[in-house]
């Protein structure tokens, strides 16, 4: 039978509620022991039983469905790791939802991260198990303020951070993560033929790219809710706590943190920095989730974990993704006229030359004082 065929998607349906029961009998145990293996350091055998049931739900729905679940590294462990088929940073996610070849896409992240999904694959249905899974950094932009910095600044290019809704990357000249926000900045200027980028929303990331190029950049005033939270004062604690610890963190949080820190750099490079160095002890200032996904990779690793929860992450479950596969809910649309400008963006980030392995940014460099547009 054809996979796409719309009557053995209505059979699935009709078969599903049955699996609503979601014990953990012995055949969701053999089927799901592999995985208790791959996160028991993370998970305790009292947690398990509920999650196991779900998890193999999951992971026979994927395969009904024709579906692939994209999970970002602040996702529980128990969805990174046992039902995430890509899993990785905002960039990665990005790059492999342009790629997938399969017929639905599950954003296990935030809004944005679906919209984005949406934008490279528009064929493609995309389903976010929570829509009221935001950012702080997405909701602090509208497009029409993007559109009135353009008219305020017309001889500037305007690099936004992907993590924005789609509209606003639409107003956009390219987008950035923040593996190669450098890269774009530096990219850009040459192509515009400019000392001067504006590089928005995040004042953070913006201050802690300046610190690493000769371009001069201006900022928005946005903030990560959750990195914004670190201060100096946190790491010198943890540093007088665990002085063996290895301290990394993470660009969106304020430049004296990053200052303080033995390395920073976006999610994807702090994990490859645990996984290459393999410290007796790391400490992540990041999302607290990101440490259990790193240290279930890592085992001879022991982690500290100052935790700051994100709460729209943390809006994304496993019974969330159950429910949306289970009855094709939660779809995300974007306007089509928004998307192909919005992809024009994200593809002239996509088209720039593969970095290999998340660059860090230099810690030992001076933090920058930048001015912030206003319009
Ligand atoms: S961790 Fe920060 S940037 Fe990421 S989704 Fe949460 S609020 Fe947004």
């Amino acid at each position: 039978m054809d996979r796409h065929d719309p009557t053995r998607m209505q059979a699935i349906d009709n078969a599903w509620p049955e699996a609503d029961a979601l014990v953990y009998d012995a055949g969701v145990k053999a089927r799901t022991d592999h995985l208790y293996e791959k996160v028991k350091s993370v998970v305790t055998p009292m947690e398990w039983p509920l999650h196991a049931p779900l998890i193999d739900a999951i992971n026979r729905l994927k395969v009904e469905r024709d579906a692939v679940i994209l999970a970002h590294n602040y996702m529980t462990a128990d969805i990174f790791h046992t039902v995430g088929d890509i899993m990785g940073d905002s960039l990665k996610l990005a790059q492999e939802a342009a790629k997938t070849e399969a017929r639905v896409i599950v954003q296990a992240g935030v809004h944005f991260m679906a919209e984005t999904a949406k934008i490279l694959s528009p064929e493609k249905t995309v389903l976010i198990p929570d829509e009221r899974a935001g950012c702080s950094l997405a909701a602090s932009i509208t497009g029409a303020n993007v559109g009135a910095i353009r008219e305020a600044y017309p001889d500037y290019p305007i690099v936004t951070y992907v993590n924005t809704s789609a509209e606003v990357k639409a107003y956009s000249d390219i987008c950035c993560t923040s593996s190669n926000a450098v890269q774009v900045v530096e990219a850009i200027a040459a192509e515009w033929n400019t000392d001067t980028v504006i590089l928005i929303p995040d004042e953070y990331l913006a201050k802690n790219v300046a610190s690493q190029t000769g371009i001069r950049i201006l900022t928005w005033k946005g903030s990560c809710e959750v990195h914004e939270q670190f201060t100096v004062e946190d790491i010198e604690a943890l540093r007088a706590a665990h002085p063996e610890a290895m301290i990394i963190t993470h660009p969106e949080c304020p430049p004296d943190v990053l200052k303080a820190a033995d390395f920073a750099g976006s999610t994807g490079a702090m994990a490859a920095y645990v996984k290459d160095h393999q410290p007796q002890t790391a400490i992540l200032i990041t999302e607290c989730s990101m440490s259990d996904n790193v240290a279930v990779e890592n085992p001879g690793v022991n982690f500290v974990k100052p935790c700051n929860l994100c709460p729209h992450m943390k809006r994304i479950t496993l019974r969330g993704i159950y429910e949306a596969l289970r009855d094709m809910k939660h779809e995300v649309h974007v306007d089509p006229l928004i998307a192909e400008r919005a992809k024009a963006s994200v593809d002239a980030m996509l088209a720039l030359p593969s970095l290999g392995k998340p660059p860090a940014f230099d810690t030992s460099k001076p933090a920058v004082s930048i001015p912030y547009v206003s319009v």
